[in-house]
């Protein structure tokens, strides 16, 4: 699955969710907390591949799935840049001390495994909205190549 096609089903799973929640009278940090993962998986089994495994993206006790990627995730299926010959298809806006980076076929991409700034409850109030794809709207960045 391309960037692009995970990032409009993503957006489209999440409007669902909040549309819902609404609907039952959730606002503000409700659907926040509503997010927390051990309520996803039970709740929502579908929102994320990890869930059915009951596997969490990051080993910490407190993981919030609102802002799933990142809004600090920058991305292009056809690509943001060319270094030595890879073409580099992601990467993080703020150059985060835990990115790291992964090459396959060819291709460069950013590698989140070690970062938790998203997860963070702190993070997600700062930077709460209820439509996930304008908090993500700097996420598709301009192909440069
Ligand atoms: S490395 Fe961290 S801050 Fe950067 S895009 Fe990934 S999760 Fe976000």
């Amino acid at each position: 699955m391309s960037y692009f096609d995970w990032f409009v089903e993503h957006d489209r799973k999440h409007h669902q969710i909040i549309q819902k929640l609404k609907a039952q009278g959730f606002f503000g940090e409700a659907i926040i907390d509503y997010f927390v993962f051990e309520n996803m998986v039970e709740k929502e089994p579908h929102f994320c591949l990890l869930y059915a495994n009951k596997q969490k993206c990051h080993d910490i006790k407190y993981l919030n799935c609102y802002l799933c990627a990142c809004p600090h995730f920058r991305f292009n299926d056809e690509g943001i840049a060319v270094k030595e010959s890879v073409l580099v298809k992601s990467m993080c806006a703020i150059a985060s001390k835990n990115a790291s980076k992964f090459i396959y076929d060819n291709i460069e991409h950013l590698d989140c495994s070690k970062c938790i700034v998203p997860h963070t409850k702190s993070f997600v109030l700062k930077h709460f909205d209820e439509v996930w794809h304008k908090v993500m709207r700097e996420c598709i960045t301009s192909p440069k190549v």
